[in-house]
């Protein structure tokens, strides 16, 4: 038994076993029960299998283009797939640790990389960036192409609590609180809103515990005291039955958010919009399930699983972006074109030099370089590629385009010019496609800035919070010596916000949020004061959103955000929106 001092943010005595989701390496680890470990087995063979369908792919297209030289890499990577080093440890350690594949994918990984580490012999090192590359394709294909903390929380089964490093407010929105029993957390405080949120949902937390996700193994029983701050590890039999006994007395279920559809409306009566970001065609299902009315963001790049977008031809684009469209009809659906940074790629549409990485969502946020319409520009024969799949597509649905990380004018007419070629070369082949309207994704400062300019080119505008927030504050948010710096209520932030709705509005075009800050439930009425009057979102988030609409006054929220673009700081601005939404009864700690 061992106790840890946190600080206590939301009342309640919980025990359970924990489930450890360490998001900073964006690799969760979490105990599974004995009868799931051969589930997990089977999850790392297929992945390995669907790993070398890919490998095989992408080493033939070389030989093809560049030669064999160049090919032989992806022999070399074929042959560490079936090194028992990797895969075969991962299940290993599977086995004997009963933990989740990817987990172990990651753990075998790191026990040969420092192997490798000791070695001086620089082809060993150039091997050692292969097995990233091959552990990194492991993993992206055990997820099914996405992923993170939400998917795996999805696959719970069984009651626990959650100990994690940290706990974005967007994800606790989305989590079964039946199963979770409670939270700690390595980061955070009183006021951060992640506490703000599980007061309102009455789950017990403790925060700031600075190391409890590294102290704490996974499936260790725990108990979290949400009043006293303390965390206990192995707490003693005596001690946790009585927890038990004392819980299921106590519990008192919380009204779940009911996943209704259709238009929401703010206490005085405003419509506001919820559509769902999405990833595959797959996750319309979803979307509509939790009441989206369309999708704000389409996130085109995670079609290629891993591999350069020249591997998708247009009849392959076409058919799953017209499955989108139709599934959603008659809603809209706005497809971005793909957002990929050229070094992010495999190695083949590069030069190969450069290092093979794949794009989870942690490391493409990082990069400003030849990625979004530069990326497009750059290629135009994919870009072209993509876009007449898009435009055959629009004729079964309601299609909007979308360009990410545009920074200039200049960028807009040129890809404007571009889906005009397209559109004559599939005029030359005797299609006829409808006009799908075109936005630009405002997630570059340059871009709201020029937000009045861009509103001339543009036939909507959707604000990338998450890009927006990190290059305005020049912070890099993978990089954890600032990452405490990533604050969406900068002040230059809001302010930024607010220039790009003015922009819009002027020009007459609609604007919306499509940024994590959209999910965030304390954020969300922020911006229904600025004005916005459109969100999208991860469809897990969609009836916490739908909750915090209904109880939040748009015309109270606009007195509160005139003051908030007042004041300087971000701890003002804190107090002052923490201050006002206990008037507003919207997150009313008493209910
Ligand atoms: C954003 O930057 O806010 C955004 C929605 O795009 P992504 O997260 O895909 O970069
Ligand atoms: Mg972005």
């Amino acid at each position: 038994m061992e106790r840890l001092k946190g600080i206590g943010v939301s009342s309640g005595l919980v025990v359970g076993p924990a489930l450890v989701a360490i998001q900073r390496t964006q690799v969760i680890r979490f105990p599974v029960a004995p009868e799931r470990v051969a589930r997990e087995l089977t999850a790392l063979e297929r992945a390995r299998a669907r790993s070398r369908e890919q490998l095989q792919q992408i080493r033939d297209r070389i030989a093809q283009r560049k030669g064999k030289e160049l090919a032989a890499i992806f022999d070399a990577q074929l042959l560490l797939l079936d090194d028992p080093l990797l895969v075969g440890r991962a299940a290993a350690i599977i086995a004997g640790e009963r933990v989740n594949a990817e987990w172990a994918v990651q753990r075998a990984l790191e026990e040969v990389a420092e192997v490798f580490s000791d070695i001086a012999d620089p082809y060993l090192h150039e091997r050692k960036g292969d097995l990233q590359d091959v552990a990194g394709r492991l993993r992206m294909n055990m997820r099914g192409e996405k992923g993170g903390a939400r998917d795996l929380f999805r696959d719970l089964d069984a009651p626990c609590v959650l100990v994690a490093d940290e706990l974005a407010p967007s994800v606790v929105a989305q989590l079964d609180w039946d199963l979770i029993r409670g939270f700690a957390t390595d980061a955070g405080s009183r006021t951060y809103h992640t506490a703000i949120l599980a007061r309102s949902l009455g789950v017990a937390a403790v925060v700031g515990l600075r190391d409890v996700s590294g102290r704490i193994p996974a499936g260790a029983s725990v108990l979290i005291d949400g009043d006293s701050g303390e965390v206990v590890i192995d707490p003693d039999p005596a001690l946790r039955l009585e927890v038990e006994a004392r819980a299921r007395r106590a519990r008192v279920q919380q009204p779940r958010p009911a996943a209704a559809a259709g238009p929401v409306r703010t206490r005085d009566g405003v419509a506001i919009a919820l559509h769902a970001n999405i990833e595959r065609s797959d996750d319309a299902a979803a979307a509509l399930g939790s009441g989206a009315e369309g999708i704000g963001l389409y996130r085109s790049e995670f079609l290629f699983g891993g591999g350069p977008p020249d591997m998708a031809g247009e009849d392959e684009q076409y058919e799953e972006y017209r499955r989108t469209v139709a599934r959603m009809a008659p809603r809209p659906v706005t497809i971005r074109t793909f957002d990929v940074d050229e070094r992010q790629l495999a190695r083949p549409l590069v030069d190969s030099g450069l290092e093979a990485r794949w794009f989870p969502q942690a490391e493409r946020a990082g990069h400003a370089g030849l990625r979004g319409i530069r990326f497009g520009l750059a290629h135009p024969v994919i870009f072209k590629t993509q876009l007449r799949a898009l435009l055959r597509a629009a004729a079964h649905g309601s299609l909007r385009i979308l360009f990410p990380f545009v920074s200039s004018v200049q960028e807009v007419r040129a890809a404007r010019a571009l889906v005009a070629e397209a559109r004559a070369e599939l005029a030359a082949r005797g299609v006829a496609c409808p006009t799908p309207a075109i936005g630009v994704m405002i997630e570059v400062p340059s871009a709201a800035f020029t937000a009045s300019m861009l509103a001339r080119e543009a036939d909507f505008f959707t604000i990338g919070t998450n890009d927006l927030i990190q290059y305005t504050l020049a912070v890099d948010r993978t990089d954890e010596r600032v990452s405490d710096r990533y604050e969406p209520l900068h002040p230059a932030v809001l302010r930024l916000i607010r220039q790009v709705r003015r922009g819009a509005v002027r020009r007459g075009i609609p604007v919306s949020v499509c940024g994590e800050m959209a999910s965030d439930p304390v954020l969300l009425p922020l911006l229904v004061g600025c004005g916005l009057i459109e969100f999208s979102m991860t469809p897990g988030a969609l009836p916490m959103a739908r909750r915090v609409v209904q109880e939040t006054s748009a015309a109270e929220m606009a007195r509160i955000a005139a003051r908030v673009l007042t004041l300087g700081t971000v701890d003002e601005i804190e107090q002052y929106l923490l201050g006002s939404f206990g008037r507003q009864n919207v997150y009313d700690e008493a209910r």
